[in-house]
């Protein structure tokens, strides 16, 4: 799947699907059911714009450009 990053170098919006999640991560299931991922996304390839790589919590990642 497809994820979207924001590139903290840039502050560009760049999509990609070579990424990994970390191993320290869960999904944190609240009272009403919602259930989020709590952790951190890597890049396995070097970010499009800056060359770095980025690690992300899982929070700041978005699903579908414009969310
Ligand atoms: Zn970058």
């Amino acid at each position: 799947m497809k994820l979207y990053f924001t590139c903290p170098k840039r502050q560009k919006v760049f999509g990609t699907s070579d990424y990994y999640l970390r191993d320290s991560y869960h999904i944190n299931v609240s009272d009403t059911g919602e259930k989020k991922l709590i952790g951190q996304v890597s890049l396995k390839s070097a970010c499009p714009l800056c060359g770095e790589f980025h690690t992300y919590n899982a929070e700041e990642v978005n699903c579908s450009y414009g969310q």
